[in-house]
């Protein structure tokens, strides 16, 4: 499941954007084309895109993996986006990241529609944030076919809060 070079793409911020935090980021994987389509392939084809009838993406990061795979995979995607955000009415639920507290909301008439979602994001840290994700679509009965991130910070343990298969591409 490794892909050539992704590694080195990945450049990290030591104490950003708290001190005690390395920042992993993921957007020198756009700045090789190349790169990018053989990851955005390899998502795609994954069992858990292709058994969701939906994508869910997280903001913000997540959005740009998410729109990629719903082009390659034919798959409609839906967002969870950060507070204030979305107009509507909202599905919204607190959570606790690796710094901080946040919230998150879905559209419920972007749900509506579909059974069973697929997540997407650029990280898993401590599982928080897809924790909060799958609880939502889970209140409202939806499936949760899996989680796909490209980065997993294996030491925070976040796949142990999560009750689904997750496939993650690069792990530190
Ligand atoms: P968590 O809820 O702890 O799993 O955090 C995952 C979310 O926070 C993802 O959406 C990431 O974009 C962001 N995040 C958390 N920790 C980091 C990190 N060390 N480097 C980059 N992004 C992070």
């Amino acid at each position: 499941m490794r892909i050539k070079n992704l590694n080195e793409l990945i450049e990290t911020y030591k104490d950003f954007p708290e001190k005690g935090i390395d920042f992993k980021d993921v957007l020198g994987i756009m700045h090789e084309p190349e790169v990018f389509k053989e990851l955005i392939l390899k998502m795609s084809s994954s069992q858990i895109i292709k058994n969701a009838e939906a994508i869910i993406a997280i903001d913000a990061r997540g959005f740009i993996f998410g729109s990629a795979i719903s082009l390659q995979a034919s798959k409609p995607m839906v967002v969870a986006r950060k507070p204030g955000k979305l107009p509507g009415e909202i599905c919204e639920k607190n959570y606790s990241l690796e710094y901080g507290e946040s919230s998150l909301s879905i559209q419920k008439k972007a749900i509506q529609k579909y059974n069973s979602f697929a997540i997407v994001d650029d990280l898993l840290a401590t599982g928080g944030t897809v924790n909060c994700v799958s609880k939502i679509l889970q209140s409202k009965n939806k499936e949760v076919t899996g989680l796909l991130v490209v980065v997993e910070l294996i030491k925070l343990e976040g796949r142990l809060k999560l009750d689904f298969p997750i496939e993650s591409y690069i792990n530190f």
